[in-house]
């Protein structure tokens, strides 16, 4: 039977922002060794600015608005971020056969022309020579009917609350802050760094992230918990696999917050730090 505490505990993280399906998460939370975050949208506010335009043979109005037809079907942080950049309405009547490749990016026709937009490995999948990425942000290329069209950069940022969320985690003894980012090394390290987390891994397509995710099993004691943060964008296999699957309510997607085990209801990855503590506090009322 569960301790009545219990129930306190999670009744004490509910009015903090945090809902814990069960009181068996809630006394997982309490062992939290490593926590592993997703960058986009966990981190990162997930809203891009469009710091550069490079157009290759067509002009750069160009290129942003095939961009942002070719993404108009995503609900993936960057394609809402082009879409808001290019501003004007979409006719979905000139776009067919859209395939998103996660953790790639997109290929659509528009107006009978094949667009691709993505990152490197896309380009490189697609056999298309790219502009190596020299840029301090996020390079989405682009080809059109299979030439290189040029690259849009972008630029996220971090949360308001991210230090203070790695902070918190630190003090409840927290052993390990990870990062795990399909987005590239120089990004990917530049926040982890910002941050003062302890491991980043970059460019990691979403099953390198699982591969990843087991591997970081290895690193916990037996009776140690691994919680992992995501937005379920790319990443809802990780999110299902860790021992805590936190899933972020602010931007995160609906399946993910269906399939996960803790629910931080604000934007605030801060709230997990919360939560360890109030259930540190509510085991310890228990022993
Ligand atoms: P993260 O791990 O940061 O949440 P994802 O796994 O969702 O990122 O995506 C990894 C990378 O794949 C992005 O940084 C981007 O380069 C590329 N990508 C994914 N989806 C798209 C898209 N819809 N349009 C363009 N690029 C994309
Ligand atoms: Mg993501």
């Amino acid at each position: 039977s569960v301790p009545l505490s219990f129930f306190g505990g999670i009744g004490g993280a509910s009015k903090a922002g945090i809902l814990v399906k069960g009181s068996n998460y809630l006394e997982a939370l309490a062992q939290t060794e490593l926590v592993v975050f997703d960058k986009t949208g966990t981190l990162t506010q997930g809203v891009f600015d469009v710091q550069e335009i490079y157009a290759k043979d067509i002009t750069k109005e160009e290129l942003l608005a095939l961009t942002a037809y070719a993404e108009s079907y995503s609900n993936h942080p960057i394609s809402l971020s082009l879409k808001r950049a290019y501003g004007k309405e979409i006719d979905k009547n000139r776009l067919s056969n859209v395939e998103e490749i996660s953790g790639l990016g997109i290929i659509a026709s528009v107006d009978g022309k094949v667009v691709a937009a993505g990152n490197s490995k896309l380009m490189t999948r697609l056999n298309i020579s790219y502009s190596e990425d020299v840029a301090i942000g996020t390079v989405v290329h682009v080809a059109v009917d299979n030439s290189y069209a040029g690259y849009i950069v972008i630029s996220d940022k971090v949360k308001p609350d991210a230090a203070l969320a790695i902070q918190t985690l630190k003090a409840a003894h927290v052993k390990q802050t990870v990062m795990l980012t399909g987005d590239s090394k120089s990004v990917g390290e530049k926040v982890a760094k910002e941050l003062q987390m302890d491991q980043v891994y970059t460019e990691l397509l979403p099953g390198d992230k699982v591969d990843k995710l087991e591997e970081l099993f290895t690193q916990k004691s037996a009776k140690g918990k691994l919680a992992f943060v995501g937005d379920g964008i790319n990443d809802a296999p990780v999110l299902a696999r860790a021992d805590i699957g936190v899933a972020m309510g602010g931007l995160g997607s609906d399946a993910a917050i269906e399939a996960a085990d803790v629910v931080i209801m604000t934007d605030e990855p801060s709230k997990l730090g919360t939560a360890i503590k109030i259930s540190k506090k509510t085991l310890g009322i228990v022993r």
